[in-house]
């Protein structure tokens, strides 16, 4: 409830409150004529974020303190809203919702809008080719349902999807993927769902708990808690759409449809405190299954550095950056979606990989495409902001010049013999009917304002041409009655001016005082002049000026019906959006394909990765004075585990990623770096990277490493692929050697994943004298007096030494202690293979004693058994007694 006011505010101070009241975590913008006011503990904030300064206002009646203000004036606005969005704030806008007038003193105000990180519609502050999410999250509340659903908006381009994840590892998979500017959890659920969103380092907004209920929501939204006109047809259109939600929800055959219910009456709950109710633009919602793509946990997309680099997070230098060659923001962020949802199904991926074949292949059809669609616009965010009644007269005119140019898209298209760009030709909608009306109402190069007139084309409403006839005719009327004026009075100087604040009026110098006639009246005396008037000039002042009000009225007015026509084939438009997208990102990857060299690799839905002379699609790009050596790689279920040894940066890491981003890039239906390739679907990517190879991360402990390992573990299949890079290193070497075999022969054994494992370990090769499926390969390195060369190709069989020695000779080690390191690992590997050259390391503990555990040395070791002791007759007693131990070294 809200205080009582007394009369200790003012009327004016009584609405501020009412509205701080109704969004108290909001920095609330109070218009007061040109300015939007902040006042108390908010413009205390806003001085020191934006450095504005700190005035005050009259004092506060009761406690006679001064009210500590801060303005910034009402065209400016954006770009302090722009400035503090970004900051994190929320925004409300408190506007004066209708003209002052004589009889009042006090306009009616309230907050019409509340913007936040993920409600942005301004192009300005929203990053062109990436999508602005705001993400809601629900637990269910089934107990044998441990699924939590998201529902995922872009209120910039109106993308509306929801899907479930079963744990909190898929969560943060689609968090990272969805990269939200903010994340909205019902306060019941706080507890839960805040650490994981946290630990993601996201925007989240605590909602209410009501806020879960569908019912209410939709009841919220439909009433209208803001108060623009324009809104209410929203909530009409917003509520037509959610009476079919759940039916929508229960189709996609989700585990829990009421917890994603619950996702999405947080996000309309939302929506109606922010915007008054679900915004027309919305798409209808889309369901998806995370596991009808391929699915990359939040540290395996880091790892291959998809979006950012992991040393830094820059995007340059990132896989996007670099196969990222669309031409308009909405073909960019349709790109970036499929790089983040690479595709499983082959009849999909081939559907894509095709386009992008006829593509490269047509270079005049390419080279057109992309240079008509290089100037189009942004239709999908142009149409959110039109329907949130915000756009102006430019928005429709860049509208209508990016139809005009979908007539020759289409017609290159079906120059170009592929079924899918066929299809795109055939269904691509060129809207006539709205470049039509924009053509018909709104001149060529309209100005940015709204108010000011000049909006509106000749022809297009008849009182219009009337009114501004009559404006021309009074402007002639004005011309001739100077002239008559002069030669009547025959002051040669005689003017019919205009201005703002005194209208028309007839200017005579005090020179000529004498000759003006008398039914001239006095309107003003200058200085060097003398203003007058007649009611005739009068009469046509009045015609003039009232036409020109009647006009900016009639063209705002005019203006508005056009937006709304245009807003009422918001489908078509958005659905033309799409496919211009579509057609841009085909048309980049085809550019890609032929800048970089790539090839269409066959897909097929057997196990097997085989590439030929691969390439690392972003190392090959930055090496400047040396060439990349491609390389070679088959995989398949009676090769699956390859241990790739080699010297310290011989280009191991390099290797194992590329296989990885080369079957990412063929199951988002691009070409790849090789010189051929054939790609069996994977349904998971998981990549990791020891500790100690990225310890600047700071966070990568050990522990880290395990859990990210354990991962894998409990969820790699048959059909995954697994890449490691050194992992087991962030601890003692035998620690990490011990887990890190346990690990290799894991996958060899039990999940059977496609594996390239790089390491240090030397001894892990010997694996493959006993695991059918494991291999070795090594990156090839020559020495050359004490100096490496690194061949950087990749050749079958083991590495036959680490060179980290020779590394440490290189580095300046003092001679000895290089000559003593090489004596301590002859030794140690002296003691690598078993009386029966079998490895020591493979040993099992028997059955009957499973506590019994294998040092490196192959010495055993018992925990928790009690031993029983050696005879002092047994054999072993005998042979360790003959011994000379005092010679052995260690
Ligand atoms: P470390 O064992 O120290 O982690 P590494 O063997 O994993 O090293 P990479 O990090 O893969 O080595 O490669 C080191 C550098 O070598 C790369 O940054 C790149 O500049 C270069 N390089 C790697 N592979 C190639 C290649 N095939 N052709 C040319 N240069 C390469």
């Amino acid at each position: 409830m809200r205080k009582k006011t007394t009369s200790s505010t003012t009327p004016m101070f009584q609405q501020y409150e009412k509205a701080k009241a109704e969004h108290p975590d909001s920095l609330l913008f109070f218009r007061m004529g040109d300015f939007y006011e902040l006042f108390y503990e908010d413009a205390r904030t806003v001085s020191q974020e934006l450095g504005l300064k700190l005035t005050s206002r009259s004092k506060n009646k009761t406690t006679k303190k001064a009210i500590p203000m801060a303005g910034v004036p009402h065209r400016a606005v954006s770009g302090y809203i722009r400035k503090l969005v970004k900051k994190g704030y929320h925004i409300a806008i408190c506007e004066q919702l209708e003209k002052p007038s004589k009889g009042k003193n006090i306009v009616s105000r309230g907050v019409v809008r509340v913007i936040t990180p993920g409600l942005l519609l301004d192009e300005e502050t929203l990053d062109a080719k990436r999508n602005n999410f705001i993400v809601a999250l629900a637990l269910s509340d089934t107990k044998d349902a441990d699924t939590i659903a998201l529902t995922s908006l872009d209120l910039s381009t109106g993308e509306l999807r929801f899907s479930e994840l079963q744990n909190d590892t898929a969560l943060k998979a689609e968090l990272r993927r969805l990269q939200p500017s903010e994340v909205l959890i019902a306060g019941s659920q706080e507890a839960v769902l805040r650490p994981i969103v946290d630990s993601m380092e996201l925007h989240v907004t605590i909602r209410e708990a009501d806020a879960l209920d569908l019912r209410k929501a939709i009841k919220k939204a439909v009433n209208n808690p803001l108060s623009v006109e324009l809104q209410n047809q929203q909530n009409f259109l917003g509520a037509m759409k959610l009476e079919n939600m759940a039916k929508t929800v229960r189709a996609v055959r989700l585990r829990d449809s009421k917890s994603a219910l619950a996702a999405f009456s947080l996000l309309i709950d939302y929506l109606a405190s922010t915007q008054g109710g679900v915004p027309a633009h919305l798409d209808e919602p889309r369901g998806y299954h995370t596991d009808d793509f391929l699915v990359l946990d939040a540290a395996s997309a880091a790892n291959l550095e998809l979006f950012e680099t992991l040393m830094g997070g820059h995007r340059k230098g990132s896989v996007f950056s670099v196969i990222d060659k669309t031409v308009s923001s909405s073909g960019g962020r349709r790109l970036r979606t499929w790089l983040s949802y690479p595709l499983t199904n082959v009849k999909a991926i081939l559907t894509r990989q095709k386009a992008v074949s006829s593509l490269v292949s047509n270079m005049k059809q390419r080279e057109s495409l992309r240079k008509v669609l290089r100037g189009t616009s942004d239709i999908q965010r142009m149409t959110s902001k039109l329907s949130s009644g915000q756009g102006n007269a430019r928005e429709l005119s860049s509208l209508r010049d990016t139809l005009k140019r979908i007539p020759s898209i289409i017609a290159e298209l079906r120059s170009v013999k592929n079924e899918r760009l066929q299809e795109l030709a055939s269904t691509l909608d060129p809207c006539e009917d709205v470049v039509g009306l924009i053509d018909a109402a709104i001149v060529d190069d309209p100005p940015n304002t709204l108010t000011d007139g000049g909006i509106i084309a000749e022809g297009f409403s008849d009182e219009l041409d009337k009114i501004i006839l009559i404006m021309r005719e009074g402007k002639n009327w004005i011309l001739r009655f100077e002239a008559t004026e002069r030669l009547r009075t025959r002051i040669n100087s005689l003017k019919v001016k205009h201005n703002r604040v005194f209208g028309y009026y007839i200017e005579v110098t005090h020179s000529n005082r004498e000759y003006v006639p008398d039914n001239y009246i006095r309107k003003q005396t200058l200085t060097n002049s003398e203003r007058y008037y007649t009611p005739e000039l009068k009469e046509y002042e009045e015609t003039v000026l009232g036409a020109g009000e009647r006009r900016y009225e009639l063209e705002y007015k005019l203006f508005e019906s056009v937006r709304e026509s245009v807003i009422d084939e918001l489908v078509r438009l958005r659905n033309t959006a799409s496919k211009l997208a579509e057609i841009d990102a085909l048309c980049a990857l085809a550019e890609l394909s032929v800048q970089q060299r790539y090839v269409a690799p066959e897909i097929s839905a057997e196990i097997g990765i085989v590439i030929q002379d691969g390439r690392h699609p972003v190392v090959e790009t930055m090496l400047i004075n040396e060439r990349f050596i491609p390389n070679d790689i088959r995989l398949n279920v009676d090769r699956r585990l390859l241990l790739i040894t080699g010297p310290n940066m011989s280009g191991k890491s390099t290797v194992i990623r590329q296989v990885a981003l080369i079957t990412l890039l063929a199951q988002i239906g691009s070409h790849v770096p090789a010189k051929k390739a054939k790609i069996g679907v994977v349904d998971q990517i998981f990549s990791r990277v020891g500790a100690s190879d990225n310890l600047t991360r700071g966070q990568s402990t050990f522990m880290v490493e395990m859990s990210e390992t354990a991962h894998i573990l409990r969820h790699a299949t048959a059909r995954s692929l697994v890449i490691l890079d050194e992992i087991g290193r962030g601890t003692s070497t035998y620690d990490g050697l011990s887990l890190a075999w346990a690990v290799t022969e894991h996958l060899h054994d039990k999940l059977e994943s496609l594996t390239l494992f790089a390491t240090h370990y030397h001894e892990i090769t010997d694996l493959a004298q006993i695991k059918k499926a494991v291999f070795n390969m090594s990156v090839a390195a020559k020495e050359r007096k004490n100096d490496i060369i690194f061949l950087r190709t990749l050749v079958e069989g083991p590495a036959n030494r680490s060179y980290g020695i020779q590394v440490a000779r290189l580095a300046g080690v003092p001679e000895s202690v290089v000559l003593r390191a090489q004596e301590v690992l002859t030794n140690l590997e002296s003691t690598e293979f078993d009386e029966e050259n079998r490895p020591v390391l493979a040993r099992k503990s028997s059955p009957k004693n499973p506590h019994a555990q294998l040092s490196i040395f192959g010495n055993a070791i018992e925990f928790g058994v009690v031993q029983k002791p050696l005879s002092q007759t047994d054999p072993l007693i005998e042979e360790l007694k003959k011994l000379p131990l005092n010679t052995f070294t260690p």
